[in-house]
This record gives structure tokens, sequence and C-alpha cells, in this order.
């Protein structure tokens, strides 16, 4: 079937320094689907084009080259706000850094009511709080927890469990995570990452979750592309990840077996982050 967002052949140059002179192929013809009921994992180092791929799809940034399909429409003629909202209806993100996403002068509730607001306009705010209620239990939270408070009065597990909240509130048909758990605790990683797949069970919404960490990554992802140097250098089942083709996802693989261990425990692992760039593979 046709993927719900398909880049061809996309790139994403950008230029530095005062003439511009300076070029970073920050993503370099990346052709990449996102599968229907799927969650997608885009795996590698710091600085690969992960986080550039996500600004892409989110249409934060436009490609240089190469186009961005969703459900066959060039995703750049979602144009002005009425075409970004009609986007944004359909594709969802979801940042690293809660604290970061969620104005700290605001209390959270009021927040996520203007998301309603915004796309459900005729709502009775009766009707608004009773869908907020109903997607703050889909994160494993309740409306009494969430009540009075402002962002720094939860904890950073807590407040991506809500940035996910606000994700699910224009009922979206695709999520890209960038980096969803890497700034939350250890210990509640996977328990945020196990909210993805129930999401992808029960409500068949796909995903994109982008990470460095292969552990976690194959522990949430049914297919994984493994970029390197904005390329994509591998690309399979999550199961590729035990015997990869090349050198770089190799060398990734390599820490697999400590993480499964200690995941098994659900100890906490800070294995995960693998700083692969000083070695110098390629
Ligand atoms: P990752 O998410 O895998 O860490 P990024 O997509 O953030 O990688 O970055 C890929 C490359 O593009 C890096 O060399 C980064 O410095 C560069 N880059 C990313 N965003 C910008 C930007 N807005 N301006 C200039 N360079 C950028």
């Amino acid at each position: 079937s046709e993927p719900i967002i398909r880049l061809e052949n996309v790139s994403k140059i950008f230029k530095l320094g005062l003439l511009g002179k300076t070029m970073i192929k920050a993503v370099d013809r990346v052709n990449m689907d996102i599968r229907e009921g799927e969650i997608l994992g885009i795996l590698g180092e710091s600085g690969s084009g992960k986080s550039t791929i996500a600004r892409l799809i989110l249409k934060i940034y436009e490609p240089t080259s190469g186009r961005i399909l969703y459900r066959g429409r060039d995703i750049k003629e979602y144009r002005g706000s009425k075409g970004l909202k009609e986007y944004y209806r359909k594709v969802q993100g979801v940042f690293q850094d809660p604290y970061a996403s969620f104005n700290p002068r605001r209390r959270v509730l009021d927040v996520l009511r203007d998301v309603m607001k915004n796309y459900y306009p005729i709502t009775s705010l009766q009707d608004i709080d009773r869908e907020i209620g109903l997607t703050i239990e889909k994160v494993g939270l309740s409306m009494s927890d969430v009540i009075g408070k402002y962002p720094h009065e939860f904890s950073g597990g807590q407040l991506q469990r809500l940035s996910i909240a606000r994700a699910l509130l224009v009922k979206p048909e695709v999520i890209i995570a960038d980096e969803p758990v890497s700034m939350v605790d250890a210990s509640t990683r996977i328990d945020i990452l196990n909210i993805f797949i129930d999401l992808k069970e029960s409500e068949g919404i796909s995903f994109a979750i982008i990470g460095h960490d292969l552990g976690l990554t194959r522990y949430v992802s049914d297919r994984v592309v493994v970029l390197y140097r904005g390329q994509i250098v591998e690309e399979g089942s999550a199961e590729i990840l035990s015997e990869p083709l090349h050198p770089y996802t190799q060398m990734l693989a390599k820490s697999i077996p400590r993480i499964d261990k200690k995941w098994e425990s659900k100890l906490e692992y800070s294995v995960g982050s693998i700083e692969l760039g000083a070695r110098g593979i390629g």
C-alpha cells in the first residue's frame, strides 16, 4: 500500500558563514517511507541528520532538493496558515525537550485546551475537557495529575507524556518523535516507548521515532533506517540490527547485548548513548 509519508531523494543543505560559502549537507539524497501502522526507527549518531529529517517532515525546514509526499501529495502544497493547519491535523511532532515545548508561563491544561479550541473550535469546554481527560489517560496520567499545574511542576517524563497527549489531541495519522526519551529519566524510557507501541496498536497511529540509542530504537521499532552523515546506510526490519551490513551499524550494534541484559531487569542503563563520532568510521 501507499506509504503515509514518502521522502524522495531528499537533500537539505545548510549554508554557513557570512558569505554562505560553507555548506553542510545535513541530509543527502534520502529515500524513506513511513508506512501505515508501523513504527519506523530513525537511528544514527549525533549530527547524522536525524533532526533535520524530522524538521523537514514537520515543515519546519524545506528540502533543498527532492520531495516529501503525504499520501502522494507534495507537502509543500500545504501553504499558509490554513494549509499548515490541515497538514498538522495529520502529522504531529514530539520533541526531545518537553520543557522547551511547553510555555513555562501557561498551565499545561490551558495549553491542551488551546489546542482543542484551535482544531475543534465549535466544541464546548465540557466536551474539550472530556476529550483531554481521555487523551491524558492514554499516556498514563489523569486529569487530577494535571489540573492547575505549570510545566516545571512535572517531571520530565510526565511532561513528555503530556507532549504526546498534546500531539494526540488533534487525532493525527502520524507522529514524528525526535529523540522522545533521551531527556527523560532512564527508568521511565521504556514506559514512554510502550505508550507509542500501545498507540500504534490501539489507535493505528504510525510513527517515526528518532533515536541515537540502538537498543531502545530496536525495542520500539518495526523497521529501522540507519543514517550516517546524512545518508541511509542500512534499512530493514528491526532484526537487521542484529546482523548489520554497514561497518557503521556494526559498530553501533556491538553494544546491544549489554543493553538487552540490563533492560530485562529494567535497571538504569547509560550505555545506551554511544558516542561513535570520535572513532572516525567511514
Ligand atoms: P542529528 O539529529 O542526527 O544529531 P542534525 O540533523 O541535527 O543531526 O544535524 C545534521 C547536520 O546538520 C549537523 O552537521 C548539524 O550541525 C547541521 N545542522 C542542523 N541544523 C542546522 C541549522 N539549522 N543550520 C546549520 N546547520 C545545521
